[in-house]
């Protein structure tokens, strides 16, 4: 799995590709890629 934003709730989950944000339920296209080694 791999770290995303969601746009929609802004929490960092990981997910796999293709899935929804397991907080808010936005669909994948609404979470952003993020580094493993960045963490703001
Ligand atoms: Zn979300």
């Amino acid at each position: 799995m791999k770290k995303y934003r969601c746009q929609i709730c802004g929490q960092v989950v990981e997910v796999n590709e293709g899935e929804s944000c397991p907080v808010c339920g936005a669909d994948f296209e609404m979470l952003v890629p993020i580094e493993e080694d960045e963490e703001k």
